[in-house]
């Protein structure tokens, strides 16, 4: 190939002195050699690959009028013929980097930008819950317990008022939810080494439903019990609604989907570079949190197991979840149902999907995807 002619400042003097530049192709790409101008073709100081700070490559119709190049220790070049200097690195077998080619080939781009974002995508489905599954299990109980306190705290200052329940009501009902818990066979936990704390809280402020929350804590409200005896349902209604939540605490649902939303956060952050955007999350995550049909799916295949082994039926808890969407159906014809009332964690009414093909199921108690 043909040197290429250049100024050569050395550093050592401020004034340019004329080189040509030879560049030969090598196993880690072309090294660069510096010719005296007049002189043959042993040059004056050779620079490997590595010893040359290499120019940006420029999109073809964007050349700059003068390339620099630095050489380590050595100074700097001048180079007044860009498409000669490019073509003599195309020649010494340089290949330009995926960046490179990125910003000089919109079709190379686009189809980066394409990879990354089925990536991110797979990533979303597939990778997170993964990874979150995998994540619950080293969570802490303690995290849990400390999560679900600053959670049950916001919800009391919120819309959550204390119970009217008399206190031989709502002591009845514990007998009955601690008793549910003493039928609860190893086989039925998902996680072996998991020992949640069991308590069954009473709340008014909110309409008919229960919802539970992560490391234990089941939440009634008085409109659904009231609703049973409404309804003329014997306790094992209420009490199936119960046998649900306890699902939704020993598959530890709530917790797999605060790790998920981290994962999520974490591997967004990673992947657009921007640490500032894996921020901290905690209790105020929970309310904003939807349950999952393959979770409510997994509570009620419990719930039907568990009900089984307390030799209690699950046809009252598919009567009171019937009659629930009957009396909301009436009652909200009109008004879109609030914030509060759509609600948050794992409720167990306004969350779920095709609720009166659900009861029918529980109603026959077994429920389709139920592992056998
Ligand atoms: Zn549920």
């Amino acid at each position: 190939m043909t040197p290429i002619r250049a100024r050569w400042f050395n550093g050592q003097s401020s004034r340019a002195q004329d080189v040509r530049v030879a560049l030969q192709p090598g196993p880690k790409g072309p090294s660069l050699h510096l010719l005296a101008l007049d002189g043959g073709s042993v040059p004056t100081r050779s620079f490997s690959h590595a010893e040359v700070e290499w120019p940006p490559v420029w999109s073809r119709n964007r050349a700059p009028a003068v390339i620099t190049v630095a050489l380590t220790d050595a100074g700097t070049l001048e180079i007044d013929h860009p498409k000669e200097w490019q073509e003599a690195l195309l020649e010494a077998g340089a290949r330009p980097s995926l960046a490179q080619r990125m910003q000089t080939h919109w079709p190379v781009f686009l189809g980066v930008l394409l990879v990354a974002v089925i990536g991110l995508a797979a990533f979303y489905r597939y990778g997170t819950p993964w990874a979150a599954a995998q994540i619950t299990r080293q969570v802490p109980l303690s995290w849990e317990l400390s999560l679900t306190e600053r959670a049950l705290a916001q919800l009391d200052q919120g819309y959550l008022k204390p119970s009217h329940l008399p206190p031989e009501r709502q002591a009845e009902l514990r007998r009955q939810f601690d008793a549910l818990l003493g039928r609860m066979s190893p086989e039925l936990k998902r996680y072996p080494s998991y020992a949640p704390r069991f308590s069954l809280a009473f709340r008014s402020g909110m309409g008919a439903n229960a919802f539970a929350l992560p490391g234990g804590t089941v939440v009634m409200t008085d409109a659904l019990v009231e609703m049973a005896s409404k309804n003329g349902l014997s306790d094992d209604a209420l009490i199936g609604v119960l046998a649900h939540e306890i699902g939704h605490v020993v598959h530890r649902h709530t917790t797999r989907m605060v790790v998920e939303q981290g994962v999520l956060q974490v591997g967004l952050g990673l992947a657009l570079g921007d640490v500032s955007s894996i921020v901290s999350f905690g209790s105020t995550l929970l309310t904003g949190l939807a349950y999952r049909r393959q979770h409510e799916t997994e509570a009620d295949c419990f719930a039907i197991a568990l009900m089984g082994k307390a030799q209690l039926p699950t046809g009252p808890m598919a009567d009171l979840l019937l009659g629930l969407v009957s009396a909301r159906e009436g009652q909200h014809k009109d008004q879109p149902t609030t914030k509060a009332e759509r609600g948050s964690f794992s409720e167990w009414l306004s969350s779920h999907p095709d609720t009166r093909q659900r009861a029918e199921q529980l109603k026959a108690g077994l429920a389709v995807g139920c592992p056998a």
